[in-house]
C-alpha cells in the first residue's frame, strides 16, 4: 500500500492473492487494504493539498514537467509494465505493450502539457468591479479503476487530477494490483512529493466503499458497472456531495450497410467484440447487418473468427489471451448458453479451450433478435451477435434499444448514411469504418448508463477543477 511515498503493510495485517489467469496459478499475495488504510490515505492526500504545501505552491510548468518525467518512466520500463500486465490480467503482451502501455504514456504526456493551460476568464459584469474566474483543483480525488485496462484506466485517472493540481488516492481492481503498484513506485522516482499520490490494492466493498463514502474525498472518478456505478453515486449523495464521474458499462451496436467494403466490415466487427477477448466497455456486441448481404457476412465473419490465435499471452503470435477470472469466464459460457437456448445460431465457436487458464473460442451468434438477452445485456466476452435489419428507421431505435449509450459503429461508404446515423444515435463516440479509436485529446464517456461526465481531451478537465468568481471593488470602472 503506497501511502506518502512509502510502502506500508495492511493496518488489518491481511492480504489477498492475485493470479495469471492464463494459468490460474497464483502469481503473489498483495496487502489487502480496507477503510483503515483508506483513512490513512485520505489523510496522506488532504495533507499533501494543504494551502502552502510543495504541491500546492509549486508552479503549473513543473507539475507539467512531474507528468512528463512519468510518461518517460512508463516508456523506460515499458517492457516490464507490458509483462506484469500481461501476467496479471491474461490479455496479450503485444496488446499490452503497443495498446496499454503506449496509450498511458501518451495520455500522461497529453495532461503534461494542459497544466500551464488552465485558465479563468476576466468578465465584464455591470457596476464597478473587476471579475474574474480561477479555475482551482476540487481537492482531493478517489479514483477506482476496474482490471480490463488496468495501466491505461490509471493513466486516464492520473492525468487530468494531476494536471490540476489534486491530489489522489486510488484503489485498484482487486483482479490486477500490480501493473498500478509499479506505477506508485514510477511516481514516487519521477518525484512527485509524498501524499500526492496515493495507491491501494483492496476490494471494492470495502476499500472502494470506504473510498466513496468517505467525507474527506472532494471527487470520485469511477470506472466499472453500470450497477456499482449507481452505488457510487448514491454514496457522494448519502456522504458528502463528492463529484462524481462515472465510466460505466455499454452494449455498443456496430452497423454494417450493404454498401460497405465487406472486408472492412469483418475487420472492424472482427476487432469491435474481440479486441481484449471481448472485456471493453465499448465491445460491439450487437452486429446489426443490412439483410440482403446478412449471409456472405456471417460467412466471412465466421472464417475470420477462425483464424484467430487464442492462447498463451506472451506468445507474439497470439490475438486472444485469456479472460480474467473464472467468474467472468463462467459468466461468459452461462451467457453463450442462454443465446442458444433463446434461438440465436451458433455459428463458430462457443466453447472453453480446454487445459489450465480461463481461454473461450471466439463465438458467433447469428439469427439474434433484438430482445434476446445476448443482445441486451453485457456479456464482457468474445462473443459477437448477429442482427439482421432491413430499414433505416427500425434501424436506429433498435441500436438505440438499450439502456446504455457508450459507443456505435458504422460501416458504410455512404456519407449520408454514416452521418443520418451518427446523428441518431444515443452514444457518447461514434465510429464510421473504423472501432476503438480513442485518442487523449478526444473525449470518452457515455450517454444514459453508459456514464456520467467525460474523460480524456479538454472536456476531461472540467470535472478536476472547481470555478471560482472573483469580484474586486474598483474606483472607477471603464470599458
Ligand atoms: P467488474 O464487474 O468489471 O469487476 P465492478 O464495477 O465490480 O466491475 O468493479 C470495478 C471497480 O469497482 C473495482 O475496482 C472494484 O473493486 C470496485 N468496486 C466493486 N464494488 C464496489 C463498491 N461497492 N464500492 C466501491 N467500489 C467497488
Amino acid at each position: 500500500i503506497f501511502i506518502n511515498n512509502e510502502w506500508h503493510n495492511s493496518v488489518s495485517g491481511k492480504t489477498f492473492p492475485t493470479y495469471n489467469p492464463a494459468t490460474g496459478k497464483k502469481i503473489a499475495d498483495v496487502q489487502e487494504g480496507d477503510k483503515a488504510d483508506v483513512d490513512k490515505a485520505v489523510a496522506a492526500a488532504k495533507e499533501a493539498f494543504k494551502l502552502g504545501s510543495p504541491w500546492r505552491r509549486m508552479d503549473a510548468k513543473d507539475r507539467g514537467r512531474l507528468l512528463l518525467k512519468l510518461a518517460d518512466l512508463v516508456e523506460r520500463d515499458q517492457v516490464y509494465l507490458a509483462s506484469l500486465e500481461s501476467y496479471d490480467n491474461g490479455k496479450p503482451y503485444t496488446a499490452a505493450l503497443y495498446g496499454d502501455i503506449a496509450g498511458s504514456a501518451a495520455v500522461l504526456r497529453y495532461y503534461a502539457g494542459w497544466t500551464d493551460k488552465l485558465q479563468g476568464k476576466t468578465i465584464p459584469v455591470s457596476g464597478d468591479y473587476f471579475c474574474y474566474t480561477r479555475h482551482e483543483p476540487v481537492g482531493v480525488c478517489g479514483q477506482i479503476i476496474p482490471w480490463n485496462f488496468p495501466v491505461m484506466m490509471l493513466s486516464w485517472k492520473w492525468g487530468p487530477a494531476l494536471a490540476c493540481g489534486n491530489t489522489i488516492v486510488i484503489k485498484l481492481a482487486e483482479q490486477t494490483p500490480l501493473t498500478g503498484l509499479y506505477m506508485a513506485s514510477l511516481a514516487k522516482e519521477a518525484g512527485f512529493p509524498p501524499g500526492v499520490i496515493n495507491v491501494i490494492p483492496g476490494y471494492g466493498h470495502t476499500a472502494g466503499a470506504a473510498i466513496s463514502n468517505h467525507p474527506d474525498v472532494n471527487k470520485v472518478a469511477f470506472t466499472g458497472s453500470t450497477e456499482i456505478g449507481k452505488l457510487i453515486l448514491k454514496a457522494s449523495a448519502e456522504s458528502n456531495l463528492k463529484r462524481v464521474t462515472l465510466e460505466l458499462g455499454g452494449k455498443s451496436p456496430l452497423i454494417v450497410f450493404n454498401d460497405a467494403d465487406l472486408d472492412v466490415a469483418i475487420e472492424t466487427a472482427n476487432l469491435g467484440v474481440y479486441a481484449n477477448m471481448g472485456q471493453c466497455c465499448t465491445a460491439a456486441s450487437r452486429t446489426f447487418v443490412s439483410a440482403d448481404i446478412y449471409d456472405e457476412f456471417i460467412k466471412r465473419a465466421k472464417a475470420r473468427a477462425e483464424k484467430q490465435v487464442v492462447g498463451n499471452p506472451f506468445d507474439l503470435k497470439t490475438d486472444l489471451g485469456s479472460q480474467i477470472d473464472e467468474e467472468q469466464y463462467k459468466k461468459i459460457l452461462q451467457y453463450i448458453e442462454i443465446g442458444q437456448k433463446e434461438g440465436a445460431r451458433l455459428v463458430t465457436g462457443g466453447k472453453p479451450i480446454g487445459g489450465e487458464g480461463y481461454f473461450i473460442q471466439p463465438t458467433i451468434f447469428a439469427d439474434v433478435k433484438d430482445n434476446m438477452k445476448i443482445a441486451q445485456e453485457e456479456i464482457f466476452g468474445p462473443v459477437m451477435s448477429v442482427i439482421k435489419f432491413d430499414s433505416m428507421q427500425d434501424l436506429v431505435e433498435k441500436a438505440n434499444n438499450t439502456i446504455y449509450g457508450l459507443a456505435a459503429a458504422v460501416v458504410t461508404k455512404d456519407l449520408d448514411k454514416a452521418l443520418y446515423v451518427s446523428n441518431h444515435i444515443r452514444a457518447g463516440t461514434v465510429w464510421v469504418n473504423a472501432y476503438h479509436v480513442v485518442d487523449p485529446a478526444a473525449p470518452f464517456g457515455g450517454f444514459k448508463q453508459s456514464g456520467l461526465g467525460r474523460e480524456l481531451g479538454e472536456y476531461g478537465l472540467q470535472a478536476y477543477t472547481e470555478v471560482k468568481t472573483v469580484y474586486i471593488r474598483v474606483s472607477e470602472k471603464n470599458s
